[in-house]
């Protein structure tokens, strides 16, 4: 926990760390998911970014935030997913539940519960990487997310939640891993183990958890071992690793729940989109731009920042594109003589008007050439 995290910890606000958030990237930055999000309507978005005026920390801007730079220092991904692990060594099943659980729920001293401020606040990897080694249970009150003062977390939860499903989908995982129920559920201890775990509830407890966790992750890296990866995308692919090592990865290839990138207009290989993507997805090289769908966060970055509006999302990426970390080209150079004045120039098969010739149009759709179909293709 850095001096940042500590001092926003104590005044009880999640920590955003500016140089991480796509606005702090480029003005052109169009997310605004974090506002969005926030039940107290306690983000706005100013010149510098998002400020933070009103949070009670539940954690719904962090499991939006698409780049992590907004995050609760007490309830990071990995925290959830180290609880998750120290309970399922002992526990058949973890069980998440959320402060509108039964009441008789949040007294229950049962060593398998974990609470979190929202269910929405889960991120769906945490989930996969955890249904990777055993069972989850999701306690949602009866009447569901109805009446809640965090209600905005129930579209959250349920995208969070369909995310997951067609990512156990992919993998072949059986659905049944993840279960949603409004019934508590103390969990079988597995045999040869006792009880020693305490629920973590309480904030000083929370803190006690933590702070217990830093030290034994810091000691098995010292001494080697597996780490417990900080990041969503680190969590993910610790699971897919993992499933591959045990031969539970499907053979066939199968649509993994993330948009790919595709390339619609002209692309000037600028290196705009490359040099700001934050999680280096997009490479310019050899005169290719590729783009690595294991990296991508789908933050939108690119497509804001392209000045000629070049990029869009694609179709789904597929399962095989994020395990192998496949490198797939957008564009390629090729030499051009521009329509407008005659110059030779470099572009993709897009481009028709040099890159002056195409900055003195305001309309880049004029640039789009006419014989050409939506795949880049020459029409006949
Ligand atoms: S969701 Fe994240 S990247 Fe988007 S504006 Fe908020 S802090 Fe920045
Ligand atoms: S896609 Fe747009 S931003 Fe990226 S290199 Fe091409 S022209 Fe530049
Ligand atoms: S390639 Fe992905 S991570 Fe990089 S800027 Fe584009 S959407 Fe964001």
């Amino acid at each position: 926990m850095d001096i940042r995290e500590l001092a926003s910890f104590l005044v009880g606000k999640v920590v955003l760390r500016r140089e991480l958030c796509t606005k702090s990237l480029s003005p052109r930055a169009s997310c605004q998911r974090c506002a969005e999000s926030c039940p107290l309507g306690g983000i706005e978005i100013t010149g510098e970014g998002p400020e933070i005026i009103d949070c009670n920390r539940c954690g719904l801007c962090a499991a939006v935030c698409p780049t992590g730079a907004l995050k609760d220092p007490e309830r990071t991904p990995a925290f959830f997913l180290a609880r998750g692990r120290e309970i399922l060594k002992i526990y058949e099943e973890v069980v998440f539940f959320c402060p509108r659980s039964p009441y008789r729920i949040r007294q229950e001293k049962a060593g398998n519960l974990v609470f979190v401020p929202c269910l929405g606040a889960l991120p769906p990897e945490v989930l996969l990487a955890l249904a990777v080694e055993g069972r989850i249970t999701l306690i949602l009150p009866k009447e569901g997310c109805r009446g809640c003062a965090l209600q905005k977390g129930q579209e959250i939860f349920e995208n969070n939640f369909s995310v997951l499903h067609m990512m156990l989908e992919a993998l072949a995982l059986p659905p049944g891993r993840i279960k949603l129920t409004p019934e508590i559920s103390r969990g079988r201890v597995k045999p040869g183990h006792s009880v020693g775990l305490e629920v973590a509830m309480g904030r000083r407890e929370l803190f006690a958890a933590l702070f217990r966790n830093i030290k034994r992750w810091e000691r098995e890296e010292n001494e080697g071992r597996a780490r417990i990866p900080s990041t969503r995308r680190e969590i993910l692919h610790q699971a897919l690793v993992r499933l591959e090592r045990e031969g539970g990865l499907p053979q066939e290839n199968r649509d993994w729940p993330q948009a790919g990138l595709k390339v619609v207009g002209p692309c000037y290989f600028c290196n705009v989109c490359s040099r700001l993507c934050p999680a280096g997805a997009l490479i310019l090289e050899e005169e290719r731009l590729l783009f690595k769908p294991s990296l991508c966060l789908s933050c939108g970055l690119c497509l804001d920042v392209c000045l000629h509006r070049s990029l869009s999302w694609g179709d789904k990426v597929s399962l095989k594109s994020i395990t192998t970390r496949e490198r797939q080209e957008l564009a390629v150079v090729t030499v051009k003589e521009c329509i407008n004045c005659g110059e030779k120039f470099s572009a993709n098969i897009y481009a028709q008007l040099c890159l002056r010739c195409s900055l003195q149009r305001p309309n880049p759709s004029f640039n789009l050439a006419p014989n050409l179909g939506g795949n880049g293709e020459l029409k006949k």
